[in-house]
């Protein structure tokens, strides 16, 4: 299908007192009405700045090169004014942190009412009818009463609801949810994946989902991207990334996820170190620092930036990594995951 928002080239720098500092280094994605992509990675990946760059919400000091097409619309050349049209109403973001999405002082039916009436020109009343089948639909019971009880009346689970509700209210083409379940409890994380999952289903919404957490993304996910410092270091479908993953740093990250299917001792918790600013390595590979295989690879994993490269008959499986010619290692590295 048709993707109806696709990324090409994406690159952010923001420009601060002790010079320019690069948040994303050239990432391409797409997502197809009614189809999930996760984007994965550490905290500094990029992925967060990925997603304000696609709403056209990131401060004035950032530079945005690249395409950002919605719907065959690029973004990037809007003005201020024509991206409000567009946030909110055709794409809509909804973010880890509800409380901070809703305004304190009034009614959750009136926030999601004023949401719509932003972007349509109907009665106060209209709004509010709007705003109650939308709670209903996110599962907030008697929906009709707790329209007019406030933020602070609601259980984290249910705020985040709320700010479903808000987000789907104008029925946008592409929702875009940060870490939308992090600050919630494992049930309830259960309970809000799957309320994302049937919205979807029932509107077509394209999902764009940014999660570090792999249980999420495996549930959810049809296509991965996973980011390391500003740049995809793989890309593929959901099967790839979980069953084929070629490249260290993925595989380090699915050893931090509980499996059955890997012997205690080669399970991770973390990988150790942290990743670089992106583009502080100017050189070679960005995981290199971290990565337990640059010494079997040898000079190259210091001298030559890996790019993402096909894997053979894997369908759109790529990987930035140099490992992808020596396949005997590939294959050990699928095996046993970072040590
Ligand atoms: Fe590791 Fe080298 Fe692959 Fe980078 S290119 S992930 S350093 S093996
Ligand atoms: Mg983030």
């Amino acid at each position: 299908e048709t993707p109806v928002l696709e990324v090409h080239d994406l690159h952010v720098t923001f420009r601060t007192e002790g010079g320019l500092v690069p948040a994303v280094d050239g990432i391409d994605f797409a997502v197809a009405p009614g189809r999930t992509l996760a984007i994965v990675g550490e905290s500094g990946s990029g992925k967060s700045v990925s997603s304000a760059a696609v709403m056209g919400l990131l401060p004035p000091n950032a530079d945005v090169k690249g395409e950002v097409l919605l719907g065959g619309r690029e973004l990037t050349k809007l003005t201020a004014e024509e991206l409000r049209k567009i946030r909110g109403n055709e794409v809509a973001l909804v973010f880890q942190d509800a409380l901070s999405a809703l305004n304190p002082y009034y009614s959750v039916g009136w926030q999601v009412a004023e949401a719509y009436r932003l972007h349509h020109d109907v009665s106060k009343k209209e709004a509010n009818v709007r705003a109650v089948r939308m709670l209903d639909l996110v599962g907030i019971p008697s929906a009709a009463q707790r329209a007019r009880a406030y933020p602070h009346e609601f259980s984290g689970g249910m705020r985040q609801r709320v700010v479903i509700a808000m987000a789907l209210v104008n029925d946008p083409k592409v929702l875009i949810a940060d870490e939308p379940t992090t600050a919630l409890d494992v049930t309830v994380q259960a309970q809000i994946i799957r309320l994302l999952e049937d919205v979807q289903t029932e509107f077509g919404t394209a999902l764009v989902l940014i999660s570090h957490d792999l249980g999420v993304v495996a549930e959810v996910a049809d296509d991965v991207l996973v980011m390391y410092a500003g740049r995809a270091a793989e890309q593929g479908s959901v099967k790839d990334i979980f069953y084929r993953a070629a490249h260290p740093y993925s595989l380090g990250l699915l050893g931090a996820m509980p499996r059955v299917d890997v012997p205690p001792k080669h399970r991770l918790t973390t990988i150790p170190g942290s990743p670089p600013s992106p583009g502080s390595i100017e050189t070679g590979c960005p995981f290199q620092p971290r990565c337990a295989y640059t010494e079997r690879v040898g000079e190259r994993c210091i001298t030559e930036r890996p790019v993402l490269t096909p894997r053979p008959g894997e369908g759109n499986h790529e990987a930035a990594c140099h490992l992808g010619r020596r396949p005997e290692i590939a294959q050990e590295v699928a095996l046993t995951g970072i040590q």
